[in-house]
């Protein structure tokens, strides 16, 4: 490795992932990044979700995906994505060899969509064995306990989400409440999100390859602060009107959105600052109210 872990850490972490700016545009952080995902490959098991989050992944234009994790970065060699349903070119019992060879080595659990439960987990299986599907909750309990870090990407995947929505006939629950019911205790993070931003996971994968996931300083929701820190409302350009008390009474109107159920005052995330599609646009700036969608409550109508 061409570049010390500490200063690795000290340029994304605490600097240019917070401040929006691209950590792969210098040739020795991209070095860095590559070795070490090389030492230590991800399998992304998707369980209850719209895969709505590797699509976001797959949208990141700066750093590309493809830059990040696949080939180009290290040409010549196979993907260090090493298990993707969506993305592989393996299907079947190929696709499946790939996580189980994967998994006998040090590697990052990245978990989609959330973790149903009920009915023994038959309501999202992966893969199959002896003719019967294997419950997404059995892949979780296995690789949770070996991996080095489990990252759970997408608001389903960190607190149930959409798929635990009012009744819940799933069971669906987040990956770390799963997780601690089995007392598995490896370290994770979570990075919610309707869909999680790919420089949310981008920046965290870098930090928890290079520096551990210890050194990632997480809330109480095990979000990362880098990302997950600020109120929405205090960073939104509508503030000077809910300051004036002028708010809009219908979609269209000018104004604060509050009033049409925006959630800015209580959701912490960087979207103003990094907004989505490649820094296009974010929900505010499309007339749309915050959603709250990395907090737990998403989407507000659980019942517990
Ligand atoms: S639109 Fe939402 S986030 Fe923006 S100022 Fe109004 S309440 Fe706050
Ligand atoms: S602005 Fe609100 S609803 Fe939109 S992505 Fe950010 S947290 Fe989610």
């Amino acid at each position: 490795m061409s570049i010390s872990r500490r200063k690795f850490l000290k340029y994304s972490a605490g600097g240019a992932a917070v401040l929006g700016l691209n950590i792969f545009e210098n040739p020795l952080m991209r070095k860095a990044f590559a070795s070490a995902v090389q030492e230590t490959p991800i399998i992304w098991l998707a369980a209850g979700a719209c895969s709505g989050c590797s699509v976001s992944l797959l949208n990141a234009l700066s750093p590309r995906i493809q830059d990040v994790l696949l080939d180009q970065v290290l040409p010549g060699h196979h993907t260090e994505l090493a298990f993707h349903p969506t993305v592989m070119a393996a299907s079947g019992d190929l696709a499946m060899q790939a996580m189980y060879d994967t998994e006998e080595k040090p590697f990052i659990l990245v978990v989609e969509g959330s973790i149903t439960t009920a009915d023994g987990g038959r309501h999202c299986e992966v893969g199959e064995s002896h003719g019967h599907g294997i419950p997404a909750v059995e892949h979780l309990d296995r690789l949770s306990r070996k991996a080095k870090a489990v990252i759970a990407i997408g608001t389903c995947a960190a607190f149930g989400g959409v798929p635990a929505a009012n009744m819940n006939p799933t069971g669906s629950k987040g990956v770390i409440e799963v997780m601690r019911e089995k007392g598995i205790s490896t370290p994770a993070i979570n990075l919610p999100g309707c869909a999680a931003h790919p420089d949310w996971f981008i920046g965290t994968v870098a930090a928890v390859l290079l520096g551990g996931p210890e050194s990632v300083k997480v809330d109480e929701h095990h979000r990362p602060e880098m990302f997950y820190k600020k109120l929405i409302h205090d960073n939104c350009p509508l503030r000077g009107h809910f300051d004036a008390g002028r708010f809009a009474q219908k979609f269209g109107d000018e104004g604060c959105l509050y009033k049409l159920g925006c959630k800015g005052p209580v959701a912490r995330a960087n979207c103003p600052e990094k907004r989505f599609n490649g820094g296009t646009s974010w929900c505010i700036d499309n007339g749309h109210p915050c959603n709250g969608c990395v907090e737990p409550e998403y989407p507000y109508d659980h019942v517990h």
